[in-house]
């Protein structure tokens, strides 16, 4: 017999595949905590003595590349924070080191906007960060380029600007956890699968938007993301 749903359910939410006819399911958004030593120290943080932690964002809370997106409401201090972004293409748990990056579908580059007045509250009250991070439309990604056709970036730049001024500005070799350690990690917490993608943590100068300003991200080799707060 078929399941009938007494109200429709929500969509799939996807991410374009650059060169392909399909595209990427989403299943859950993970995303790493402080994973370039200088932004570790601008958070207050000693990078040297922390293993990778992680939170997650609903998968809806993907936003397309080129979308004018309306500012976020019970915040004043809407951050940007430029991220590679890892799509699990196999999942598995345990997963070791050497093995990681079969794992690995391809990469996108991506924005973990935060609410940062509500992620320092959460911090100071010892709460979660969910209201912080995990909002809508706080996950504006690019397309996925196959790492079939890319491979693995392990170095290269990574920046940000806004309104065309240049605000962040790193190198994918500065990650504290490389792509590969970060999966073994993760998958010894959670069973990941296919459709999972990884934020893997922003470098230093995260900062603050308001209404009006335009966003340009790009990691050398992976691609551009374009988005504008309204
Ligand atoms: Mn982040």
């Amino acid at each position: 017999m078929q399941m009938k749903f007494v109200f429709p359910a929500p969509a799939i939410t996807t991410l374009p595949v650059v060169g392909g006819d399909g595209v990427v399911p989403v299943r859950r958004i993970y995303c790493v905590g402080r994973n370039y030593a200088e932004h570790a120290r601008e958070m207050g943080s000693d990078p040297d003595r922390e293993p990778p932690f992680f939170f997650t964002k609903p998968s809806d809370a993907i936003v397309a590349n080129g979308t004018a997106i309306a500012y976020p409401p019970a915040t004043k201090n809407l951050h940007y924070e430029i991220e590679l972004v890892v799509v699990i293409g196999k999942g598995g748990a345990n997963i070791p080191v050497a093995k990681a990056l079969d794992h690995v579908y391809g990469y996108a580059t991506g924005l973990d906007m935060t609410r940062r007045d509500l992620q320092g509250e959460a911090k100071k009250g010892g709460r979660p960060w969910d209201m912080g991070k995990g909002f809508d439309q706080s996950a504006p990604c690019s397309a996925v380029q196959p790492a079939s056709k890319i491979g693995h970036p392990n170095k290269g730049a990574i920046w940000l600007k806004v309104n065309g001024q240049t605000k962040q500005s790193s190198d994918l070799s500065k990650q504290i956890w490389k792509v590969e350690e970060t999966i073994a990690y993760l998958s010894g917490l959670m069973t990941l699968a296919p459709g999972d993608l990884i934020f893997n943590g922003t470098p230093e100068n995260v900062g603050p938007v308001v209404a009006g300003d335009k966003l340009e991200g790009h990691i050398d080799g992976v691609g551009d993301l374009s988005v504008s707060y309204r």
